[in-house]
């Protein structure tokens, strides 16, 4: 009895796999949130996943979507978010890689790349003029390394004869610091990944974060000119967190990136009148314990956030909603 049962069970799930017209529901715990809360959002999206950046539609079964993460794994990062392929590769190639070489710099021993490859330096004397890289010796001190490929093969027998060296001039590039608008972009595009990472569309469809989008797509451009960043100099972090911020009396999403605060838009404002330090709440709303918990489950959006009775999270993309959305206080300071 039992092995006829199972035998035309099987046969039925076989059959409705071949008539399926959705995608599967994904394992990933993450994707089958947000495909969730998109379809709240917009009932006509069963099973998709919008690139929180392009914001491009992608069938949750794509081999287009990817994980990414928020801070760079090479630098130890664990968190991660998702994004599409495209978007994933192109910041991975720009901001992200400019974020990376930051952290780099600031947890390496010396202050400028190990890597030769990343940082080029040129020594000159007189007219010799010789590539190369440098390192710390054990004594602390400076070593230059002459590079015989990428340097004039005169000069570099001669400097290595020792002819014609007296005073010498080494310059050096480290590229990161020759990239300040990408940085800038890379904790921005961090802080963006994290939030949509735990607030989901709720966060993502509101119209004020448009121009926040064309930064993260145009890193090369100063396009959100207003200062969002702030130096933490109570300390540095390979995991990113969130919370909320008071600048005088209005209050801002923030999150904090590696040694940096980003300020991001509330729901009615893309940065506060003032971030100067009297006007600035020393308190920072860590959204941890108890407040994620309530948070981190994205199948509630579409969701407002209200603190002190200030909108802060908003979404107004609302095409076909489904359910209301749902309000979440918290109390301010
Ligand atoms: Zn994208």
């Amino acid at each position: 009895m039992f092995y006829r049962s199972f035998q035309v069970e099987k046969t039925i799930g076989s059959q409705c796999n071949t008539r399926r017209l959705l995608p599967k529901a994904p394992q990933n715990r993450f994707l089958r949130e947000v495909a969730q809360e998109l379809a709240r959002f917009d009932q006509k999206k069963q099973w998709e996943f919008c690139c929180p950046t392009c914001l491009n539609y992608y069938s949750i079964e794509s081999k287009d979507i990817t994980e990414e993460h928020i801070i760079p794994e090479s630098r130890g990062g664990k968190t991660t978010t998702f994004l599409c392929k495209s978007c994933n590769s192109f910041f991975g190639g720009k901001q992200t890689r400019c974020l990376s070489d930051w952290i780099e710099i600031n947890e390496g021993k010396a202050p400028f790349h190990q890597d030769p490859k990343k940082q080029k330096t040129t020594l000159k004397s007189g007219k010799l003029k010789i590539s190369g890289h440098l390192s710390i010796g054990e004594q602390k001190q400076l070593i230059f390394h002459a590079d015989k490929n990428r340097s004039n093969p005169t000069d570099y027998s001669a400097f290595s004869r020792g002819e014609n060296i007296s005073s010498v001039t080494i310059t050096t590039k480290i590229p990161v610091f020759e990239n300040e608008q990408r940085l800038r972009v890379g904790f921005l595009t961090a802080a963006y990944g994290l939030w949509f990472k735990h607030f989901g569309y709720s966060f993502v469809f509101q119209s004020i974060y448009n121009i926040v989008r064309q930064q993260i797509m145009c890193p090369d451009e100063d396009i959100a000119s207003w200062n969002f960043l702030i130096y933490n100099d109570l300390g540095r972090s390979i995991n990113p967190t969130l919370g909320f911020m008071r600048f005088d009396v209005d209050y801002f999403p923030v999150a904090q990136i590696y040694d940096h605060i980003v300020i991001l838009p509330n729901s009615k404002m893309r940065h506060p009148a003032t971030t100067s330090f009297e006007k600035v709440s020393v308190k920072a709303l860590e959204l941890g314990e108890p407040i994620a918990d309530r948070l981190q489950h994205r199948s509630i959006g579409p969701a407002v956030v209200l603190c002190d009775f200030q909108e802060i999270i908003c979404p107004d993309f609302f095409k076909n909603t489904t359910v209301p959305p749902q309000i979440i206080w918290i109390d301010g300071w």
